[in-house]
């Protein structure tokens, strides 16, 4: 790139759902010739993709937004924090430009107004910029992610109205992909080297049902714009697949043979935030918590190696002592593989906010810890279980000190990693076997099979 192009500093902040908007941008940033720059002093003009989910994201993000008009001046924000314009005006009213999730073309006016995209003899060869996300993209554009591990995300928004959330407001309802322009992309990031896939979304189960599950033609054959159609697709790619935010539909039992024959990883993520019926209730979350455990032991019985991942608030509104422990017998209970777990914290705009009752704030703390005790001893129990296995890992990166890879249970930041002692020669991207040989609370050592 010429030294006389703009220069672009970007800061992306949230989920992996805001990290793909920022891939998106720096696609097409890049396509018009933009350098990005990875100081602010280096760069004309820094973009911002903030997250606004819980308070101390929304303090991050004005942090963030600060410190780049502090050292660069030029600001122009995006993410889910630009859904509270006023919010950073306040705090910030020098921004160039406040623009919202998935705005991509606000974001590059944005950019366009505050500098010109310099003609580029070159770039104005190239046909028409690629259609930012959709079937036609011509290459896999920028990655965040590691080159052999990518984020595939199946739609926008979300039809729920679970109280201590604001997504739907700031992200509106649920709106699928085609399963053709997934499946284009997923093959794409394959051929470009990518070897494990996650498919992210709000509510991965329900993927579809805006588009009436429409059937598309995808290498011949038609498949259905719904999950286990899309999962039947993603397996033919050869990589790994991973299924994130799936919620526990009846449907989800479709997907059962997939994980046994090996075709995408027995492996779901599926956040349950709470046991107790009546707290559910009280969060508005989708789903009948009656039935999962049930549901939790016949997939367990359909693939014995499955791996549940899950995320709870605990200290929620009302949540009384017996209630609490009623979460806990649910995880001594469902011995879910992988737990996250947050102290309730009010989001502003959140009609949980009214819910009665509130847990003192110390009560919460001592909740989470007690939560997190519990789930410790399942995990290093299942862990444990797993020493002596041989099993096939991913590496994520190797150095002097051996590799660090992740196992069909590790998704990538946050579950546990699988460390090869003897792994100083092998490569990002690589897959080996491993044999475990320990194991703690979160991760397993081992050593590469003989
Ligand atoms: S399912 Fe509930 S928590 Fe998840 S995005 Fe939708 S409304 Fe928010």
């Amino acid at each position: 790139m010429s030294s006389q192009s703009p220069k672009i500093g970007f800061v992306s902040l949230g989920c992996p759902k805001a990290l793909v908007d920022s891939e998106r941008i720096l696609t097409q940033l890049k396509a018009e010739g933009y350098e990005i720059v990875p100081r602010y002093d280096a760069a004309d003009a820094v973009v911002v993709n903030t997250c606004g989910f819980i308070d101390a994201a929304v303090q991050e993000s004005l942090d963030a937004i600060g410190e780049a008009l502090h050292e660069n001046g030029k600001v122009i924000v995006t993410g889910c924090l630009g859904k509270r314009a006023e919010l950073i005006r306040e705090a910030y009213p020098d921004v160039l430009a406040i623009t919202g999730p998935q705005d991509y073309a606000s974001v590059m006016n944005a950019v366009h107004e505050a500098l010109p995209p310099k003609h580029d003899p070159f770039l104005d060869l190239v046909p028409s910029p690629r259609r930012l996300g959709g079937a036609d993209d011509s290459d896999i554009g920028i990655k965040l992610t590691p080159r052999h591990y990518a984020y595939l995300k199946i739609s926008e928004g979300c039809n729920h109205r679970c109280s201590f959330c604001i997504i739907p407001s700031m992200r509106g309802d649920l709106v699928s992909r085609p399963v053709d322009e997934v499946l284009v992309e997923a093959e794409k990031l394959v051929k470009g080297g990518v070897k494990e896939l996650l498919v992210i979304s709000q509510d991965t189960s329900a993927y579809g049902v805006d588009l009436k599950y429409a059937a598309r033609e995808w290498r011949g054959k038609a498949y259905r714009t719904r999950m286990t159609e899309l999962c039947e697709g993603l397996a033919e790619l050869g990589a790994w697949v991973r299924l994130h935010y799936v919620y526990p539909y009846p449907h989800v039992d479709e997907v059962m043979p997939l994980m046994t024959a090996g075709k995408i990883l027995p492996y779901l993520d599926i956040p349950f935030q709470h046991a107790s019926p009546r707290i559910l209730k009280l969060m508005k979350r989708p789903g009948n918590i009656e039935k999962t455990l049930e549901r939790i032991r016949a997939w367990r019985a359909a693939v014995p190696d499955l791996t549940l991942r899950s995320t709870f608030i605990v200290g929620f509104p009302g949540e009384t002592d017996a209630e609490f422990e009623e979460l806990l017998d649910f995880l001594r209970a469902a011995e879910l593989d992988r737990v996250g777990a947050f102290a309730y914290s009010p989001v502003e705009g959140a009609k949980a906010n009214a819910l009665p009752d509130p847990v003192p704030e110390e009560l919460k703390e001592d909740r989470l810890e007690r939560f997190m005790e519990v789930q410790a001893e399942v995990s290093a129990a299942k862990l444990r279980r797993k020493i002596g296995r041989t099993l096939t890992v991913l590496v994520d990166e190797a150095g002097a000190d051996g590799a660090v890879a992740r196992s069909s249970a590790d998704a990538p930041e946050i579950d546990g990693v699988v460390r090869i002692v003897d792994g100083q020669k092998l490569k990002p991207g690589q897959f080996v076997e491993v044999v475990v040989e320990a194991a703690d609370a979160h991760d397993l050592t081992a050593r590469l099979r003989g």
